[in-house]
């Protein structure tokens, strides 16, 4: 079957599935790009919430002195929120944003695809399955895609375009264009375990830990090693500490399972933290005392 939305010329309206953390913050960047806009949760409350973090954002915006009120209005007139999943099958390209479960994902495709036969672009923020998975619950795999952003969307520049078996030259075009009006750098992907984003950064945080380990510096050297060294913002293990402990150490047993490589081997000091509890900024405590930060910054306000 030939490929839908050839071009970005063919994509008018975005509909976002999943109004959570990544759904507000895509609706949201896709709104100020000038796409139509559905914003879409089952959860009445969810889609609430979604709505109301998108006016927070765009207010900061406006204080900060980065957005008008023009902006802002702009913004908003191209938004609608829907419980209805139906009215989104007839989006041009239809970003999912719901939670990181393979059947829930196949099934809100499988779902739209017998609404509409509209030939909408599919495209997945999933951060770690695999799109030909997802793309095989398809009638049309073809225009089935990856498209990882980055938390919090409308700050962080990166995209991830994660090419899947089946997906076609005219899908990754059309979806690496969209991306880039949304004021995001896309990067082009296979569709393997991590991606580039995850696997690189997980090597990088599972090695620091190491040292760490090993005592070959304190935690806090290793993180300026990174930040004066190579001029990353953060250093991998307050990364990691703001990531969650746990987070990372799933992660990394995934890529050790999938990738058979020794770099993904979760340390030992990884998986005893997690078994104490030490989880990072959300417990108060990672490879960092986040309670102290907490109690300075409740000074400070
Ligand atoms: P979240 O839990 O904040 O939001 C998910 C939303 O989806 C919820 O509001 C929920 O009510 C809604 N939902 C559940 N089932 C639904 C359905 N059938 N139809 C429509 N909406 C439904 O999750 P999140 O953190 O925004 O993550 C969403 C996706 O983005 C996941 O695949 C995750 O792996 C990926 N991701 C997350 C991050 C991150 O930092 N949080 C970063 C990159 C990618």
């Amino acid at each position: 079957m030939s490929s839908p939305g050839s071009g970005l010329e063919r994509i008018e309206t975005i509909a976002v599935i999943g109004a959570g953390t990544m759904g507000h913050g895509i609706a949201q960047v896709a709104a100020a790009a000038g796409f139509k806009v559905l914003l879409n949760d089952v959860d009445r409350e969810s889609l609430a919430r979604g709505v109301s973090a998108i006016e927070r954002n765009l207010a900061r915006g406006i204080q900060l002195a980065k957005l008008t009120e023009d902006d802002r209005d702009r913004t908003l007139q191209q938004l609608h929120g829907t419980t209805s999943l139906d009215e989104c099958a007839k989006a041009d390209l239809i970003i999912e944003a719901a939670p990181e479960k393979l059947d829930l994902k196949k099934e809100v495709l499988r779902q739209l695809e017998s609404a509409s036969d509209h030939p909408f672009i599919f495209a997945s923020n999933t951060s770690s399955l695999s799109i030909t998975e997802i793309a095989s619950a398809s009638k049309r795999p073809d225009a089935v895609i990856g498209m990882h952003f980055f938390n919090p969307v409308h700050i962080m520049r990166l995209v991830e375009i994660v090419v899947g078996e089946k997906t076609s030259p005219e899908t990754v075009s059309a979806v690496k264009g969209a991306g880039q009006k949304m004021r995001k750098e896309p990067i082009v992907v296979k569709d393997v375990p991590g991606f580039a984003s995850s696997r690189l950064g997980v090597a990088l945080g599972l090695e620091a830990m190491r040292m760490f380990e090993q005592g070959v510096a304190s935690v806090q050297d290793i993180d300026t090693a990174m930040e004066l060294g190579y001029n990353h913002p953060m250093g991998p293990l307050k990364l990691t500490d703001l990531v969650g402990l746990d987070v990372r150490l799933n992660i990394a047993e995934y890529l050790h399972r999938e990738l058979g490589s020794e770099a993904f081997r979760p340390p030992e000091v990884l998986r005893r933290m997690v078994s104490e509890g030490k989880l990072g900024k959300k417990t108060g405590q990672g490879f960092y005392d986040w309670s102290k930060e907490d109690a300075r910054r409740a000074q400070s306000s």
